[in-house]
């Protein structure tokens, strides 16, 4: 029998083995665990990476989002607009604050409309713009549109390191960018790990504060709201591993997806589309208005799918206040969004064996023809 194709997979890599080995014997050597020379050293590679004056290394992309939140001013009772379809991570942050979220719908690329930003009626005091699935939003318009609100501008770009746009990279958009290293990011740590970026000093000064009890210095409390939420010497040093590798294995997911976009463009899916380098393929999402019937075909042919976000936040059971306006677009994604198996390394004949069996459920239709 056939494998199963997982959804995602880590390829083992020998010599990259050997390198965290070697990582993680640096830092038992030296004896320091929690914020030392491995994540001070992170913090300069990965800021210089983004094209940002700073980088605070923090627990995870939810706490990233949280503190950056909370050094940027956001307090109990604030309003955050934000996108409803990307797994409530924001909300959780928000949450956390006791500040409320505003759902602004998403376009065709679901990532935020601008135009339902502009047309907004709640005043927000920040906007939180997700990249999702690995594709940077209309991040310029809403800048722009944010800058006219006096709206600030937090990035999630847990699932876009390093996507760019005109050489830009994500994060470096708006006031602060917000990343997570949970392992099967596109730069992932071996545990939970993520940072905020920045080129605003007062506001890295004060996520500095915030990710350690809020202290100035040892046991002198300033700030408010402060936590711990540190990134720790093992996982710094296994991202200064995986950081220079960050680009190939980018254009190793660019290249699955290509493949697939290759091979599914005559059929009735909606594909995602790019330009450049704005799309670093963290998932391989198409849309199928017979979503949940593909969905069983794939997985009775042992090919693993999953959905991307199943439940959009404003429908989730758990109470959330917040301010909700009609989100057709999202509403109609979250019913035909499928994640295809899609990671550096992926070999091209599962990419194959998935077009494969896609093809032929949509030429059972009546569709296209199988090739
Ligand atoms: C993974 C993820 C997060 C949260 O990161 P954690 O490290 O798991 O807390 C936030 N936002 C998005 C879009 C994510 O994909």
């Amino acid at each position: 029998m056939m494998d199963r194709v997982p959804v995602f997979a880590f390829v083992r890599d020998a010599e990259l083995d050997q390198s965290l080995a070697a990582a993680a014997l640096r830092v038992t050597a030296r004896g320091q665990y929690v914020l030392g020379e491995e994540v001070a050293a992170f913090e300069r590679e990965f800021a210089d990476f983004c094209g940002t004056a700073q980088c605070v290394g923090v627990a995870n992309g939810t706490d990233a989002l949280e503190i950056a939140l909370r050094a940027a001013g956001i307090d109990r009772g604030d309003r955050v607009a934000t996108v409803a379809n990307a797994g409530y991570y924001t909300c959780a942050a928000l949450g956390a604050i006791g500040a409320e979220p505003v759902f602004i719908d998403v376009d065709e690329t679901l990532t935020m409309a601008p135009d339902a930003l502009q047309a907004a009626q709640a005043d927000a005091k920040a906007v939180v713009v997700t990249h999702l699935y690995g594709r940077l939003a209309a991040i310029e318009r809403i800048c722009a549109i944010a800058a006219r609100r006096r709206m600030l501008v937090i990035e999630d770009c847990a699932q876009a390191h390093g996507a760019a746009r005109s050489g830009k990279r994500a994060g470096s958009f708006g006031l602060a960018g917000c990343f997570s290293f949970y392992p099967t990011k596109n730069l992932g740590a071996l545990g939970d790990a993520g940072a905020i970026v920045t080129s605003n000093l007062e506001l890295a000064a004060r996520a500095t504060a915030l990710r350690q009890y809020g202290w100035n210095a040892k046991y002198d409390v300033e700030q408010a709201g402060g936590r711990n939420s540190r990134l720790d010497e093992l996982q710094a040093a296994f991202l200064r591993v995986k950081l220079p590798r960050l680009a190939s294995m980018n254009a190793a997911r660019v290249a699955v997806a290509r493949r697939y976009c290759e091979g599914l463009r005559d059929t009735d899916l909606v594909l995602p589309q790019w330009y450049g380098d704005e799309y670093v393929a963290h998932l391989f999402v198409v849309r199928a208005k017979d979503r949940d019937a593909l969905r069983a075909r794939l997985n009775d042919e042992r090919i693993d799918t999953a959905i991307h976000y199943p439940i959009p936040d404003h429908r989730q059971r758990v109470r959330t206040p917040c301010r909700t306006s009609d989100l057709p677009m999202t509403d109609a994604a979250c019913d035909q969004v499928l994640t295809l198996p899609c990671y550096p390394g992926m070999p091209a004949k599962s990419v194959d064996r998935v077009v494969n069996v896609v093809r032929r459920h949509h030429a059972a239709k009546g569709g296209v023809r199988a090739r």
